[in-house]
């Protein structure tokens, strides 16, 4: 008796790219093993076939970051070793818990992986304590706030409404939602952190956690001052560095880490895989009592990270992370920090010559916020923002301190220099980029505070030199 054949061709086919490479190799069942290599970069095959409207948006949005300028300070550009990081096997590992201590089997090589990660964490920022798992800078917050609060505990944070972070205790946030919050607020006219009004504030709400740190504000941060004003009345200080983490780490913004109990950041915006991170300086195995427990802070914050706010890790993004935190570590990458800075003030100098009002005059970081509507009569931001995106320059509309307008109009727009600076333009583009900005926002006609019409011509001739400057500093 023969047996019957089965026909494994229905259920169980492997993927098309896979057959006709084997059948051109002769090895034709699909089920050979494949080397390392060969997996992974098959990874665009793949997707084509299985997935072609996928694909190709993809690659469409590959295309609209290869032309245009990208003025963005919430966004930076990884690199492609951080892409294949990103992209490998490790992404289907579950291992609940932290290295050495899994709820999961086979998780050897992943505990280096995420060891490789906090170690390189510490000595890039300096710290004790590294935690690589939050999976944003917003659960990184999530986490810490948490940790050290109880439901109802006060914090003390800047609002939102004026440069501070949703996760910092906004209303809309599960952070103001189960939280007590009291906002500080930037000075009226020079539109600075106030220092005397914070600890003021402080000392009559007595909050039991003090948030710093921002995501439009130009301006130094004074850790050292909020530690201060933290100690006069009790507090847990959170620096959130998100927008100035490589910076921070590259010495070209003063450092936290010896004031702050902690310290978070997206991984991102400094240019790494999308991810948080919470760092802790010397107070790191400091005692909290919370929930009738006694433990160390360090402790406290790795349950609550699991299972407290968490599941499992992506150990995809932790491995991502650690590639990034060694670029970190290079020359090139805190060099590149201070040009940031350079051709944010260089950005800044021009338009502000070109008669723009540029907040605070200039700025001290890779951010630079503009108030559309002083600069240009009827000019908002989110028509700024439309009328720069049709020419090629891609920036954020951005609610400044004080601002009148919606939150979907807002005043201002806001600028940033992470990655014009890493595709290697330096201070000589900065003033082509801020000609073309500025001969964009006087020539654009106005029709509402939400409509515009720009001359077709003139967009073309704007999205020429866009293009070339794009074609002379492509993405790396
Ligand atoms: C961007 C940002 C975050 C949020 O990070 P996500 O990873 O996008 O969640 C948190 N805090 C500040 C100050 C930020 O600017």
């Amino acid at each position: 008796m023969t047996e019957p054949k089965m026909d494994l061709t229905k259920e169980q086919s492997p993927p098309r790219y896979l057959v006709d490479k084997f059948r051109k190799d002769d090895k034709i069942d699909g089920r050979r093993k494949t080397s390392f290599e060969e997996y992974h970069n098959g990874q665009f095959g793949a997707l084509k076939e299985t997935d072609a409207e996928v694909y190709g948006l993809i690659k469409k949005e590959y295309q609209r970051l290869q032309n245009n300028i990208e003025l963005l300070a919430a966004e930076n550009q990884c690199s492609p070793a951080v892409l294949a990081a990103l992209g490998s096997v490790v992404q289907n590992k579950t291992a609940e818990g932290f290295p050495g201590a899994r709820f999961h089997g086979g998780c050897e090589v992943i505990d280096d992986v995420e060891r490789l990660a906090i170690d390189r964490a510490k000595e890039a920022f300096g710290t004790r304590y590294a935690n690589v798992q939050p999976h944003s800078g917003t659960g990184a917050n999530h986490i810490v706030i948490t940790a050290v609060l109880e439901a109802g505990d006060k914090i003390l944070g800047l609002s939102s409404e004026q440069g501070g972070h949703y996760s910092h205790g906004d209303a809309v946030s599960l952070t103001g939602r189960f939280f007590d919050v009291e906002n500080y607020y930037l000075d009226k006219k020079t539109f600075l952190l106030d220092y005397d009004a914070i600890r003021d504030k402080a000392v009559k709400v007595k909050p039991k956690l003090i948030i710093c740190g921002a995501s439009a504000y130009v301006r130094t941060i004074d850790f050292k001052k909020f530690r201060a004003i933290a100690d006069e009345v009790g507090a847990y200080l959170l620096a959130d560095i998100s927008h100035i983490s490589g910076l921070v780490m590259a010495g070209a913004h003063p450092s936290p880490v010896e004031y702050a109990h902690f310290i978070t950041t997206s991984t991102y915006k400094p240019g790494g895989p999308r991810g948080g991170l919470i760092l802790m300086g010397k107070e790191y195995d400091k005692n909290i009592k919370i929930q009738g427990k006694d433990m160390p802070l360090w402790k406290r914050i790795e349950d609550t990270t699991f299972p407290g706010v968490q599941g499992t890790p992506y150990l995809n993004h932790i491995a991502a992370k650690a590639v990034f935190f060694k670029e970190m570590l290079s020359d090139e990458y805190r060099n590149r920090q201070f040009k940031i800075i350079e051709n944010a003030k260089k950005l800044a100098a021009v338009l502000a010559d070109l008669g723009l009002d540029v907040l605070t005059k200039g700025t001290d970081n890779h951010m630079v916020l503009i108030n559309a509507g002083n600069s240009r009569q009827g000019l908002t931001g989110v028509t700024a923002q439309k009328c720069l995106e049709e020419c090629g320059i891609t920036v954020d509309k951005m609610r400044l301190p004080y601002d009148e307008k919606a939150p979907a109009i807002t005043s201002g727009i806001r600028l940033g220099t992470p990655i014009v600076t890493r595709n290697g333009m330096g201070t000589e583009q900065m003033q082509s980029i801020a000609r073309l900005i500025d001969a964009v926002l006087k020539r654009v006609e106005i029709i509402s505070e939400t409509e515009y019409r720009i001359n077709s011509s003139f967009r073309e001739q704007v999205k020429a030199e866009v293009a070339g400057l794009c074609d002379s500093f492509a993405m790396r």
